[in-house]
This record gives structure tokens, C-alpha cells and sequence, in this order.
């Protein structure tokens, strides 16, 4: 079906007009006849020549293929959006990943863009708000396990845009749920060591409450003594805990004292000689004349030392002695603090470990020669506030040597 224009028409009519005329003007019938046929063809043609061609109904088809080329379009636009953003981010239209930025395609592969979503994320409640379109989404969060590594925990947020696009956002928390999953060991931990001692007490306790075992002199000695010792170990452990909550509730606060770690050494030397059944052939000390001071706090520092003391002459052979060596870096921007001794050593497997709470190479004997387990973890948590450098290095069957590296004052 072709339409002729208006203009085309009047022109066509127009020859046969003057065809007509033309003609009537011929003397001759034969004439005419040519003039009236030669009138007619050229009305013909005009007519006829280059036929304009009907807009055709816009078909089902055309039109979604229009809509496409928009949306892919939109998509497009958004790409450049989402490219940047640390998080990983998808479009979806029509369950189908329309867009996917960097981080999304390296935690989900290349081939994601296309692909259903439902088979880019491989989880269920994720998968059926996203690809139900009447879902509405109240940017609660969906926790997703396993997508990227095992290890690694993500919320998922689905954001409705305009045209059917859902935007969906992954953010990573594995850190947070890190942090909470050590702190509920910690506190499950923290009670299961108190409890111990506790029950022991307990049970001492009933016993003595016996009339019979109660009157027995050595008998009740004995549990007395254990009683103590029980109690004791519960106050260390109290005592420790509260050091390290303490510790952890200053990590920030920069220490802002001059130390002088010459004196702390030689009162930690002090105390173990006379309070400590310690000969000064057991604590040997190594110091250079003159030593600069540290920006510190005193009474962690104090405890840093202490601990370190106390480890080396609980894992220390006996009849060894233990070393204190304190000494300037060559830049003479930081002071080395170390404790040596001559012990059994540890495993290499074990030293990364040695400063997580209640981690112990042998448990059994730790607490039987009355360690808590916090001792090294609390020596990190002091470094760390410091700005310091700790280090375990330990050979087996040579011995252990735990050091800092602790800045120099300014001021020195
Ligand atoms: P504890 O109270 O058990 O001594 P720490 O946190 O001080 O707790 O130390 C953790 C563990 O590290 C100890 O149980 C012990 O196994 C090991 N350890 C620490 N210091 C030494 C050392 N000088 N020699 C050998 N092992 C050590």
C-alpha cells in the first residue's frame, strides 16, 4: 500500500489538463491521440515515482526491542556509576544481571553479567526477592555465607530503581562478625577458666562441711591449702582480665609520661631478688650507660617487664639465668626491650598464637605452675599502645626470647 502526496497529484493532474488542452488544439485526431497518451504517461510516472513508503504499526516486537536498546541504555549509564564504589554492586533487571562493577564481578566471576541471578548468587532468600519482581524490599539486610571464601560474611541490601532495575549491594562484614565471634569465645572462654577454680572450692567446701573429713587436721590442711591456691588462681585471673579490659580501654589514648626504663628494669630485678627467693646471678642485666627516655606509661610498662620476667622463669630451665637486654636502635628512634631465657623453647607452629587470650603451648602445666593465659596478650595490647614492635623468636630445647621495640621521647 502506497499513498501519493497532494503535491504529486495536482501536478499529475495538471498535465492531463494541459494534455487535454494541448490536444484540442491539434488539427489532426492522429495528433491528438499522441498528445492525449503522452499526457496520460507523464501523469502516470509522476504518480507513480518514488512511492513514499506508510509508516508500518509499531509491531510488539519493534517496540521491546526499542525498550532494550533504552534500558541497556540505563544500564550502560549506571556503569559508570557503580564502577567505582568499593562494594560490590549488581543491577538486575528481570532476575537477569544487567550491570555488574569490578568488585562484584571478582567475588562472583567475569560471566555474571547476562546470567540469572539466581545462579550468580547461590542463595535462596537472596535469590527469591531478587527475582520475584512484586517483592518489595525494606532494605533489611540478608546475611550471605559462603559467597568469595567461606570465611567471609555479607550483607546484602536490594535498592528498587526506576524501569525494574533492583540495584543490589554487597558489603562485607566479616571483620565485625570476626570481632563478635572472638568476643563471645572470650567471654565463653573467661567463664569456663573461673569456673574451674570455683567448682574445686566448692567441692572442698562440702567436703570439710563432712564431719569427719572436717575434723581431720591434715586432712583439712590440705584442702585449705588447695582452697588458696584455687582461690589465688580465680584473683589472677580477675586481676588479668581487668588489666586487659583496662588496657583495651585505652588503646587510643596516646601514654604521655617520660620513662625511664633503667629504674623499671632495676625494680623488676629488686622484686624478684627479694620478694621472689631470685639470687642476682638469675637476672642478668644489660644495659648501656646511658639510655634515652620513652614515651610510656609507667605502670603498663611495669607489667610489661613483670610479665615477661614471670614467663621466662616459669619456662625457664632451672639453675639457667634469665637476661634483660635494653638497648637503642642505630637510628636511636626506638629502645629494644628484651626478655631471654635459657627454657625448653616453643614450637614454631605455636608462636603466632601465644598472644591470643587463654592460648597456652601445654594448658595443663601452665596452669599448674599458675599462669592465666593473658600474660603475653596483655604484653601485646601495651606494645600496640605504645606504637611498639613485639616479637617472639625461640628455639627448642635453647630457650625463648620475647622483645619491643618501644619510641624514643621526643624530648630525650
Ligand atoms: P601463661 O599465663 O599461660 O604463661 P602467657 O600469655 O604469658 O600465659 O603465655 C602463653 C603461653 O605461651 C604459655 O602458656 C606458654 O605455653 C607459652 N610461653 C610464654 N612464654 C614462654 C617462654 N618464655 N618459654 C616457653 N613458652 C612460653
Amino acid at each position: 500500500m502506497t499513498s501519493v502526496s497532494p503535491l504529486r497529484l495536482f501536478v499529475a493532474l495538471a498535465f492531463i489538463a494541459g494534455g487535454g488542452i494541448l490536444a484540442s488544439q491539434m488539427p489532426q485526431s492522429g495528433q491528438q491521440f499522441i498528445v492525449v497518451i503522452a499526457a496520460g504517461a507523464i501523469a502516470l510516472f509522476t504518480v507513480l515515482q518514488d512511492p513514499l513508503p506508510t509508516a508500518a504499526p509499531p509491531t510488539d516486537s519493534l517496540e521491546r526491542q526499542r525498550k532494550r536498546i533504552l534500558y541497556q541504555g540505563r544500564a550502560e549509564a549506571y556503569q559508570d556509576i557503580i564502577n567505582p564504589i568499593s562494594d560490590p554492586i549488581l543491577l538486575v533487571r528481570n532476575a537477569k544481571v544487567a550491570a555488574a562493577n569490578p568488585a562484584a564481578a571478582q567475588i562472583l566471576g567475569d560471566h555474571i553479567v547476562g546470567e540469572d541471578v539466581r545462579i550468580a548468587i547461590r542463595h535462596p532468600a537472596a535469590a527469591d526477592r531478587l527475582a520475584n519482581p512484586d517483592a518489595q524490599h525494606t532494605g533489611q539486610p540478608i546475611l550471605l555465607v559462603g559467597v568469595g571464601s567461606a570465611e567471609q560474611r555479607w550483607e546484602l541490601r536490594i535498592h528498587t530503581l526506576q524501569d525494574g532495575l533492583k540495584l543490589v549491594q554487597l558489603s562485607d562484614r566479616s571483620s565485625r562478625y570476626a570481632a563478635e565471634r572472638m568476643r563471645t569465645n572470650f567471654v565463653a572462654n573467661a567463664s569456663h577458666e573461673l569456673r574451674t577454680p570455683l567448682a574445686a572450692i566448692k567441692g572442698f567446701l562440702e567436703t570439710l562441711e563432712d564431719p569427719k573429713a572436717g575434723k581431720d587436721d591434715a586432712t583439712r590442711a590440705r584442702f585449705l591449702k588447695i582452697m588458696y591456691d584455687e582461690a589465688d588462681r580465680m584473683q589472677r585471673l580477675v586481676e588479668d582480665l581487668m588489666s586487659l579490659s583496662r588496657i583495651e580501654a585505652e588503646k587510643f589514648e596516646l601514654p604521655s609520661e617520660e620513662v625511664d626504663l633503667r629504674d623499671l628494669v632495676g625494680e623488676a630485678r629488686d622484686f624478684y631478688i627479694n620478694s621472689r627467693g631470685k639470687n642476682a646471678k638469675d637476672i642478668l642485666v644489660k644495659l648501656p650507660t646511658e639510655i634515652p627516655l620513652i614515651n610510656g606509661d609507667r605502670a603498663q610498662l611495669s607489667q610489661v617487664v613483670n610479665n615477661l620476667l614471670s614467663n621466662a622463669f616459669k619456662y625457664g630451665r632451672k639453675g639457667t639465668p634469665v637476661t634483660i637486654n635494653v638497648a637503642p636502635n642505630k637510628a636511636g628512634t626506638m629502645l629494644y626491650l628484651a626478655v631471654s631465657d635459657e627454657g625448653e623453647g616453643i614450637a614454631p607452629e605455636h608462636i603466632h598464637r601465644l598472644t591470643e587470650r587463654f592460648y597456652r603451648v601445654d594448658k595443663g602445666r601452665s596452669k599448674s605452675i599458675g599462669g592465666t593465659g593473658l600474660g603475653l596478650a596483655i604484653v601485646k595490647h601495651i606494645s600496640e599502645r605504645h606504637g611498639g614492635r613485639m616479637e617472639i623468636t625461640s628455639e627448642v630445647g635453647k630457650g625463648t626470647t620475647v622483645s619491643m621495640m618501644l619510641p624514643i621521647s621526643n624530648k630525650s
